[in-house]
């Protein structure tokens, strides 16, 4: 991705659109960024553990560089808009929460009015636009205070990236790593044909 981007231009091109979510991972982004003081040509040292499946982790991955393919982002289906970043370097880590009532306010009621809505008539078209501009001036310039909490915590104890084994599937023939091939009596099963052959089983039974 382009150097010269700003973190906030990185998120954008990186997620495809703006939208309220991915603006609160850039400020999120912000916090890690400013507490682990690390410099963006070493995100190896990094790492994040994000609690949701949302818009705003893709700001973590676009801004931090912790990505699933480099296996320094970490996904606990919390339901939880919380991310614990940490920098192997230092050691230090941080664990960053938006606040309950962060996004409570009349021009956020408004947006989401808008976009739960099925159809929308032109005029309500171009005020979505309007309010969507209104969203991004009000969530860059709050105050960080206002939308997470955010404390120093130990550092997580993870696993490093590791390079994994693969063996063949006994039924589909293709390649599974190692570690998630399941032994069975018509062999060792990738888990989508070990779900598949259960199910045979299942009926059959
Ligand atoms: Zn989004
Ligand atoms: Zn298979």
């Amino acid at each position: 991705m382009c150097k010269d981007m700003s973190p906030l231009e990185k998120a954008i091109q990186f997620h495809g659109h703006i939208c309220p979510g991915l603006l609160m991972g850039v400020r999120a982004a912000e916090i890690a960024l400013n507490y682990l003081q690390f410099d963006s040509d070493q995100d190896e040292e990094l790492g994040a553990i994000v609690e949701s499946d949302t818009c705003g982790v893709d700001a973590i991955q676009a801004i931090l560089g912790c990505t699933f393919g480099k296996g320094n982002l970490y996904f606990k289906d919390y339901g939880k808009m919380v991310y614990t970043v940490f920098n192997r370097q230092n050691g230090r880590a941080i664990r960053i929460a938006q606040k309950y009532d962060a996004l409570e306010h009349p021009i956020m009621e408004r947006y989401r009015h808008l976009k739960g809505r099925e159809l929308l008539a032109p005029e309500e078209e171009i005020e979505l636009e309007d309010v969507l501009a209104q969203v991004f001036e009000w969530i860059m310039s709050q105050p960080t205070e206002r939308l997470f909490h955010w404390r120093e915590v130990e550092m997580p104890q993870l696993n490093k990236a590791r390079i994994l084994k693969s063996i063949q599937c006994h039924n589909c023939g293709e390649g599974v790593m190692q570690t998630h091939a399941i032994l069975t009596e018509e062999g060792l099963l990738c888990p989508e044909c070990h779900l598949n052959w259960r199910g045979d089983n299942h009926v059959r039974g």
